[in-house]
């Protein structure tokens, strides 16, 4: 008999969501993190009363009413709806590509006049069938928002030309013939009253948490202690980088305090020139409908990824995608090792697809 019956990997949303499911049917689990925190990637800090989303703007979306009602159940959501802003060069445009946004540009009032000039431009750069990012987006909104809003935000996020890039990446982003600015087309939206860290804490109270504990310190001593793993970490780390190592994006987070009230009038303004460093400017307090006299912002810094660095986002090109599917082949033949998460399982995955995907877990394994 092992002292647990699940040593979990990562206290993100798909540990956490998975501790607290097993803890409920019995199961003993102890959850590690390498950081000093639980949450991973939704983990928030207060900071002048303010709650600081530490790893980049985080908004709650989804369409499913079972994973809205899930969420729920451990924290209330407010009615925070994402419009974000772009500024290019100074000048101001709605996101994601509206009304709003093609009026601002081409002065055209209604959607037929949008449309029309979306497909001049299209028929103009002779692309039929897309086949990476920069094509899918000439297709479904022009040149002119490719040149604008596009090509410098993707190709600084991403490390490398539009042209490299899958096309699903932009396909996240809705495009509407509509006077509606907001970021998201699911029916459910919001950010938790007080915080991430309300869930994260709920989810694993009862549960044994180890932090600044990092399993690959004291892999073969961690994985004794339990009949099974669930690892969220990264996978080609998991198996030493021996088929060869996946590729990531990181990034890096500039908090500032600043002695005014209101500094940007919206959580995120996105930077879509090249040669401006950073990516976003975030200003947490808008998420909460924060008052006060101060303000924190965060500036959002992509950076290329090497061993060692955080992996915050895969690159799901083909080239990875294919080396992703050799590591799986390998984790399919483990019987006690299960691997999830964004890292775990090298996904481009929402929180809501995360804890969907802890679900599922969950229900194919008790
Ligand atoms: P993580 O949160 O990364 O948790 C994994 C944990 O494992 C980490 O805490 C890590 O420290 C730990 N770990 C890794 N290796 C080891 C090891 N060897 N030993 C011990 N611990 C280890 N989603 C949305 O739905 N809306 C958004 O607006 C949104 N914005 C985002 C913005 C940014 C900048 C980023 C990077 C992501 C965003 N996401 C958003 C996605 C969201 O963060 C993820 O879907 C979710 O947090 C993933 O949860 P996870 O548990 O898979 O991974
Ligand atoms: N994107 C862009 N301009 C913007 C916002 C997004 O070109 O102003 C592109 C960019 O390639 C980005 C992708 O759309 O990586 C997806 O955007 P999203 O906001 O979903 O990115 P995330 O919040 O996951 O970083």
């Amino acid at each position: 008999m092992k002292k647990y019956d699940y040593l979990i990997v990562g206290a993100g949303l798909f540990g956490a969501t998975f501790a607290y499911e097993a803890n409920k049917k019995g199961k003993k689990c102890l959850i590690i993190d390498k950081r000093d925190h639980i949450g991973g990637n939704v983990y928030c800090k207060k900071i002048e009363n303010i709650n600081i989303h530490q790893y980049g703007a985080h908004i709650f979306h989804t369409s499913s009413k079972k994973i809205w009602d899930y969420v729920n159940s451990f924290v209330e959501f407010n009615r925070y709806t994402n419009s974000p802003i772009a500024n290019y060069k100074g000048e101001i445009y709605n996101l994601p590509f509206n009304m709003n946004t093609f009026n601002k540009l081409w002065g055209v009032v209604t959607p037929e006049a949008a449309k029309a000039k979306i497909e001049e431009q299209k028929l103009a750069s002779g692309i039929v069938e897309p086949k990476n990012l920069e094509e899918q987006a000439i297709s479904l909104v022009g040149t002119d928002i490719y040149t604008k809003l596009i090509k410098g935000y993707t190709e600084k996020q991403w490390g490398r030309s539009a042209t490299e890039l899958p096309s699903f990446i932009i396909k996240r982003l809705p495009v509407r013939f509509t006077y509606d600015n907001n970021y998201f087309n699911d029916k459910y939206q919001g950010i938790p009253e007080g915080g991430y860290n309300i869930i994260i804490e709920k989810m694993l109270e009862g549960v044994e948490v180890n932090l600044s504990t990092d399993f690959f310190k004291n892999k073969d001593e961690l994985i004794k202690l339990a009949e099974k793993v669930v690892f969220t970490g990264m996978i080609d780390e998991f198996y030493n980088y021996e088929l060869g190592a996946l590729e990531y994006r990181s990034l890096k987070f500039e908090h500032e305090v600043l002695e005014c009230e209101n500094y940007q009038g919206v959580a995120v303004v996105n930077y879509t020139e090249r040669e401006i460093p950073y990516t976003r400017i975030i200003e947490h307090k808008h998420f909460e409908y924060g008052t006060g006299d101060k303000t924190v912002i965060t500036r959002e810094y992509p950076s290329d990824w090497k061993i060692g660095d955080e992996p915050y986002y895969p690159v799901n090109n083909d080239k990875n995608n294919k080396l992703f599917e050799k590591y799986k082949e390998l984790a399919s033949k483990e019987k006690n090792i299960i691997f999830g998460g964004r890292l775990g399982n090298y996904k481009y995955y929402d929180m809501h697809q995360v804890i969907e995907a802890a679900l599922e877990t969950v229900e194919k394994e008790f």
